[in-house]
């Protein structure tokens, strides 16, 4: 699918939250640059610090919420990326509680996007090779359970209507990091983009000519355009 079919007006706002630092651009990378040089405003909501992210070269993970910060924000401006909320729960044990659905309700209502991101909760495994990160199915499964149908009912949380954050309906809800996609989008003029934003992540990729070399093989066959796969849910469509 070209993302032009996706009849999104001018200045629709899109709101990616997930669960660490670097996931927007390992996900959907190449995806983000292609709608904020459409036009389209995105923004995201990280609910950890990604601070037991740690190796050789990066072993402190008192040290790395202050680094991995600093390099999402250089990855996201890379994508046209601006604004980014970290919720600051401990990476590595990420479980919905009350606290934190009303914490994303109360976010999402003020933010107001019409386009809500997230990742599939349903991934265990991935590819054959990789079991996925557990923080990822918690994330995806907490930003769901908070949106419906608490963001468009009163009657939830009601105490965040005297704050002024009223019921919000939001249009579409997308699942990146899936097994199971619906929509395989092409996002082929951004994937140099995407590598580029990656290599701001430099405590987590390692040697950036080998994240090339993987990121190339994974890629295939480089005739077929590159494309991010989602699951999309249209409210009401
Ligand atoms: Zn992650």
């Amino acid at each position: 699918m070209d993302q032009k079919e996706l009849n999104w007006a001018p200045g629709t706002k899109i709101l990616v939250i997930l669960a660490h630092p670097d996931d927007p651009e390992f996900f959907m990378g190449a995806t983000i640059a292609a709608w904020t040089s459409a036009g389209f405003k995105v923004q995201y909501g990280l609910l950890t610090e990604g601070e037991r992210g740690v190796s050789a070269a990066f072993p402190d993970w008192n040290l790395l919420p202050e680094i991995r910060k600093i390099e999402q924000r250089k990855a996201a401006a890379v994508l046209g990326v601006h604004e980014i909320d970290y919720f600051g729960y401990p990476d590595g044990y990420l479980k919905g509680s009350l606290e934190l659905y009303k914490r994303l309700v109360a976010f999402i209502r003020k933010v107001q996007p019409d386009i809500l991101v997230t990742c599939d909760p349903n991934m265990l495994f991935s590819h054959g090779r990789y079991v996925n990160h557990p923080d990822h199915r918690a994330a995806g499964q907490i930003v769901v359970d908070s949106l419906f149908p608490a963001v468009g009912n009163a009657s939830f949380f009601p105490e965040l209507l005297e704050e002024g954050l009223m019921p919000w309906q939001v249009k579409e809800l997308w699942l990146c990091l899936t097994n199971e996609p619906d929509l395989l989008l092409d996002a082929d003029a951004f994937w140099k983009t995407r590598y580029q934003a990656l290599c701001e992540h430099r405590s987590q990729i390692g040697d950036p000519e080998v994240l090339l070399q993987r990121l190339t093989a994974q890629r295939g066959n480089a005739q077929e355009p590159y494309r991010e796969g989602f699951k999309r849910i249209v409210f009401g469509g």
